[in-house]
């Protein structure tokens, strides 16, 4: 019988390697029943949280199965992850519950920029998942006819949640800044969309009035980048002129897109 504290702790790692993998594009994790012919997954460093007396090697023997082709996980991102490991670069690692890397397609021709995780974020480990994040999949299925899995990839500048959702300090920013430019290097893609003043103005480097800039493009690392508002302020000022303005924003970059 396994004590509730170490299955507490295996489940919670359980959950976080899957999160890691779905971050790195994988869609499947089967458990064999014959373990121990299994190849042993290398465990990324700092994947997990928590300690225990096992090598985490020996405690799962999970497998990725062949990976979708349109998914082939992106070396580069999986890296990036890797290197960001348990992060305690700044003062936001001891309030989360979870590292918020981001999800969606590794090899995406469109990339959503948000400011940090909130409360279901940090509870789940993935980005926008919360009422603005249904708001972004709207935006995203509804409005630009794309799959959000599968056309985009959504991550934030911070990937530990502010506390009480305040606003990420520039400490914070600077910290985790690094993380999201080989982000968005590794995928490169066609377009970045910048949610929201905070992104904007950190992909820029200087702070961007978002009502008089938002519906323009600029350029980050030879990359098109879009400025628009944060669905969370969408839905704070949900009038059919803002409606519209997203609207038009992600018009111009399906033109883009598809050119
Ligand atoms: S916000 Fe970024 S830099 Fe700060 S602890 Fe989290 S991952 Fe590290």
């Amino acid at each position: 019988m396994v004590p509730e504290t170490e299955r507490s702790l295996l489940l919670r790692q359980l959950k976080n390697y899957l999160l890691f993998l779905k971050e790195s594009g994988h869609t499947h994790a089967p458990l064999n029943s014959e373990l121990s012919e299994l190849p042993v997954m290398p465990v990324p460093s700092g994947t997990f949280r928590g300690s225990s007396s096992q090598p985490l090697e020996t405690q799962m023997t999970l497998i990725p199965t062949e990976s979708n082709d349109d998914h082939e996980p992106s070396g580069d991102l999986t890296d990036v992850r890797e290197e960001l490991g348990d992060c305690q670069r700044c003062k936001l690692c001891e309030t989360r519950k979870t590292i918020v890397f981001g999800s969606g397609n590794p090899d995406a021709d469109l990339v959503f920029v948000g400011e940090g995780p909130g409360a279901d974020e940090d509870a789940q480990g993935l980005p926008f998942v919360g009422r603005a994040g249904r708001k972004l999949t709207e935006i995203i299925e509804k409005g630009m006819l794309l799959n959000r899995e599968k056309d985009t990839y959504i991550c934030n500048i911070v990937k530990c949640r502010p506390p009480g959702n305040r606003d990420p300090e520039k400490d914070e920013v600077d910290a985790c800044k690094p993380f999201l430019i080989k982000q968005l290097k590794a995928i490169r893609p066609k377009v970045i969309v910048a949610l929201g003043k905070p992104a904007a103005s950190t992909l820029l480097g200087r702070t961007v009035p978002i009502t008089k800039e938002r519906g323009t493009w600029h350029e980050f690392e030879g990359m098109k980048l879009m400025l628009t508002y944060h669905p969370a302020y969408l839905l704070r000022a949900y009038t059919k002129e803002n409606r519209q303005a997203v609207y038009d924003d992600m018009q111009k970059v399906m033109e883009i897109l598809k050119a």
